[in-house]
């Protein structure tokens, strides 16, 4: 592995299966505010010249970096606690962490930046290592496509949190910090910043919960109008496909599976779904533990290719939908203007390790 490729942020995808933070989403942005002094170092000494950025830019897999971003993103830079390279963030999403920072460690509350913004170039890199290393379909499902990752906008900050002087700053420790977060949460609107991956939203997202993941949109009064009404970024500016407008995802209680594991069927699912043209999705729900068991991994397992790995866990998901008019549903096996209740679909993956892959769906 590369230098590049260990670095702690990379690593966490690399091993797991879970999209991590560091490719999710954040990009970078500029701003041409004021110069301020402090910790961060002008990366460019020309700000002046920089164009303006609109702070509100969507950015998630479906929404590319706009083109003239990063030639007009004011970015400043601070020594890193966790990797070599520094770390860059837009200048005045910078100066709001700063005042975010200190008004937290006032009360007790201590954290540190993380990942911030990466260029698309970097973000290529990591892209062709990743796939050079693992083979371009693990490449794909761990790594931000270049170009559709809210980390190009500089606006978009992984925290990490100082706990009794301690670093805790892998995704799993930090998940056991939600009092902390909480505290944390509570304060962004004030100073322009909104929880980016809320917890169950992943089909209106692209991602699973990340409390660390914060985005910079400049104006308070939009920042705190969003986290008090709890809506993702996509909601807000009703950028939500019309044909998942609404549904909520549905994860019961599971010894078997947690909520990343039951989040990591949505994009396989959601591939074969969106080529349902016109059917709305009602609800998107785990079938529950009783229908994953023994009996679930041997069915997978019959439908399974041959000469391909033996799947080692199993797993159901349920959904309701809404089928289309006549228009659209003719020549579909959709009745038309339908609700259709309980449509099932397999998948099976060879471990916690493995992508999910879509056998077979319909009614069993
Ligand atoms: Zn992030």
């Amino acid at each position: 592995m590369d230098k590049e490729l260990t670095r702690r942020g990379f690593i966490g995808c690399a091993g797991g299966l879970l999209a991590s933070v560091a490719f999710a989403g954040c990009a970078g942005n500029a701003g041409g505010d004021s110069a301020k002094d402090g910790a961060a170092d002008d990366t460019t000494n020309d700000a002046a010249a920089k164009g303006s950025i609109d702070y509100m830019a969507l950015v998630n897999k479906q929404h590319a970096l706009p083109d003239d971003w990063e030639a007009n993103v004011d970015l400043v830079e601070e020594k890193s606690l966790l990797y070599d390279d520094p770390v860059k963030v837009e200048r005045k999403a910078y100066e709001a962490y700063q005042a975010l920072k200190k008004e937290l460690a006032d009360e007790g509350t201590f954290v540190e930046l993380d990942s911030c913004y990466r260029s698309v170039a970097q973000q290529q890199e990591v892209m062709d290592e990743f796939t050079k290393e693992y083979g371009a379909e693990y490449a794909k499902r761990i790594v931000a496509t270049p170009g559709y990752s809210e980390h190009h906008t500089g606006l978009a900050l992984d925290l990490f949190l100082v706990i009794d002087g301690e670093q805790v700053y892998l995704n799993e420790d930090m998940m056991q910090h939600p009092e902390v977060w909480e505290k944390v949460h509570a304060k962004l609107g004030d100073h322009g910043f909104i929880l980016r991956y809320l917890p169950e939203r992943k089909l209106i997202t692209g991602y699973s919960y990340e409390p660390w993941h914060i985005r910079y949109i400049d104006d308070p009064s939009v920042a705190k109008q969003i986290m008090d009404d709890g809506v993702t970024f996509e909601e807000y500016l009703n950028e939500v496909p019309e044909n998942i407008a609404g549904c909520k995802i549905e994860y019961g209680t599971s010894d078997l599976y947690a909520e990343s594991d039951i989040d990591a069927t949505i994009d396989t699912i959601m591939q074969e779904f969106n080529s349902w043209d016109g059917c709305k999705l009602l609800r998107f729900a785990y079938a529950g533990d009783d229908a994953c068991g023994a009996e679930e991994l041997a069915y997978v397992n019959s439908l399974r290719k041959e000469g391909t790995d033996e799947f080692g866990q199993a797993i159901v998901l349920v959904t309701d939908f809404h089928s289309p008019s006549a228009d659209k549903a003719e020549g579909t096996a959709w009745e038309p203007d339908t609700d259709y209740e309980g449509y099932t679909w397999h998948l099976g993956r060879t471990d916690a390790d493995g992508a999910w892959e879509l056998l077979t769906m319909g009614y069993a």
